[in-house]
C-alpha cells in the first residue's frame, strides 16, 4: 500500500510523538503550527510556521500533504472545516467542534446514558447563586482550558470575586469526592473496528497529570465499564483515529467520564514502550487508512512526566535499559509545562 503524507496542525510533544510514530511506518509528516520554536519541527519531516487563520499558510500546508489530522483541540471549526473541503481532516472537524466545548461535549455523553459529574451552563454570576447545590464545586471555562488553567475552585458563594470574566461560557460541575482517575484509549478504524487499550491509572498534582501506569489498580466492573463507555463514545461519534476517554472514580466505586479528547492523550505515552503498537502508531494508521494490527501488551509500565525544571535532572543522564527518557527538545523551561517524560517497563 503506498504511503500518504500526513499533515499534522499543532506542534506540541504529541506532534513529535506522533511524527516519530509516523517516521517507523513510512509515513511522511508535514507539521503547521503558529509557535516559530513549535517542539516537533525537530521530529516532523517538513515544519511550516504561520497563523492558523493566513489563507496563504492553509494552501502551502494543503498542497504539501494527502490528508489532516491535529494533536490539539483548540482549533476554530471554520479553520478545520476550511481545510476540510480540500484536503480530509480526520477526526471529522464536527467531533472536534463538539467535544472542544465542555458543555456540548457533557451533553452528548449525558444523551447517551454515560455518566458525567453534575454540571450547568453558567452565563453570570446569578447561574451560580441559584445554582448553589452544585458547590463545593469548579467553575470551568466551556472553551480553551488544559492542565486545569481556566478552572476556579468555589468552596462556598463567598469565593466569587470580581475576577471571573463573564464574557466567557461557563460550566459548573460539582466536585466529586475522587478515589481514582483512569483513562481509556481507544483507536477506531471503523464501523466497529477498534483497537482498545486496558485503562490506565493516572495521578494529577495541580490539576497536572503527574504519573500514569498500567494495570490500573481498580475492580473487574470498572475495569470493562470504561472500556465498555469507550467504545460507545468512539462508535457514536463515528471516530476515525485513537481517543481518550477520562474517567473520575468516587469513594462509592461510582464511575463517571470526566472529559474526551479527541486525539493522542498524555497518559497513552507508555503505550509507546509498553505494546506493540503504540497509541500514536494506530492513530496514524486509523487517519491513514493502513492495516489494523491486533494491539497487544508486552510490558505493565508506568510513565512519569517532567514538569517544568525536574527536566535539568534526566538531560544527560544514563538511564537502565527499562528506562525510556524522552526529551520534548523545548525552546525555553517553563514551569508548570510539560518538558519531557520517562517511561520505567516492568521486564
Ligand atoms: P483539563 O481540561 O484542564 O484537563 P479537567 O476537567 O480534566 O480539565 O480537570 C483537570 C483535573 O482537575 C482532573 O483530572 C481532576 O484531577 C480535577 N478535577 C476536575 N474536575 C473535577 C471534579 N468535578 N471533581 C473533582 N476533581 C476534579
Ligand atoms: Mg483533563
Amino acid at each position: 500500500m503506498s504511503r500518504p503524507t500526513l499533515g499534522i496542525i499543532g506542534g506540541g510533544q504529541l506532534g513529535s510523538l506522533l511524527s516519530d510514530a509516523a517516521k517507523k511506518i513510512h509515513v511522511k509528516t508535514v507539521i503547521l503550527s503558529d509557535d516559530i520554536n513549535a517542539p516537533a519541527k525537530n521530529f516532523t519531516d517538513k515544519f511550516i510556521y504561520g497563523s492558523y487563520g493566513d489563507q496563504n499558510v492553509i494552501s502551502e500546508f494543503i498542497n504539501l500533504v494527502d490528508l489532516v489530522t491535529y494533536e490539539f483541540e483548540n482549533i476554530p471549526y471554520d479553520i478545520l472545516k476550511k481545510i476540510d473541503e480540500q484536503k480530509t481532516v480526520l477526526p471529522k472537524p464536527e467531533i472536534n467542534k463538539l467535544i472542544q466545548n465542555r458543555l456540548t461535549e457533557k451533553d452528548f455523553l449525558n444523551k447517551n446514558d454515560i455518566r458525567t459529574t453534575r454540571y450547568v451552563s453558567i452565563k453570570d454570576i446569578e447561574d451560580i447563586k441559584i445554582n448553589e447545590k452544585l458547590i463545593p464545586g469548579l467553575l470551568k471555562t466551556c472553551t480553551l482550558g488544559y492542565d486545569g488553567k481556566g478552572q476556579y475552585k468555589l468552596n462556598n458563594l463567598n469565593d466569587l470575586n470580581n475576577n471571573i470574566d463573564f464574557t466567557k461560557e461557563y460550566i459548573l460541575e460539582k466536585l466529586i469526592n475522587l478515589k481514582k482517575e483512569i483513562s481509556v484509549i481507544v483507536t477506531r478504524f471503523g464501523h466497529q473496528k477498534y483497537e482498545l487499550y486496558e485503562p490506565i491509572e493516572n495521578f494529577h498534582e495541580d490539576q497536572i497529570l503527574k504519573y500514569s501506569k498500567i494495570p490500573a489498580d481498580i475492580s473487574d466492573a470498572i475495569n470493562k465499564k470504561s472500556k465498555e463507555w469507550a467504545t460507545i463514545i468512539a462508535e457514536e461519534l463515528e471516530y476515525i483515529g485513537t481517543l481518550c476517554v477520562e474517567f473520575f472514580i468516587d469513594k462509592n466505586d461510582n464511575l463517571y467520564v470526566n472529559e474526551v479528547a479527541p486525539r493522542v492523550h498524555n497518559s497513552g505515552h507508555l503505550t509507546i514502550n509498553s505494546h506493540n503498537i503504540s497509541q500514536f502508531e494506530n492513530h496514524i494508521r486509523a487517519v491513514c487508512g493502513l492495516e489494523k494490527i491486533e494491539t497487544k501488551k508486552i510490558y505493565n509500565a508506568k510513565m512519569i512526566n517532567l514538569i517544568g525544571e525536574d527536566i535539568s535532572n534526566y538531560k544527560g543522564k544514563n538511564f537502565k535499559d527499562n528506562e525510556f527518557f524522552f526529551d520534548y527538545l523545548k525552546a525555553e523551561i517553563k514551569n508548570k509545562r510539560k518538558m519531557g517524560h520517562l517511561t520505567i517497563i516492568e521486564k
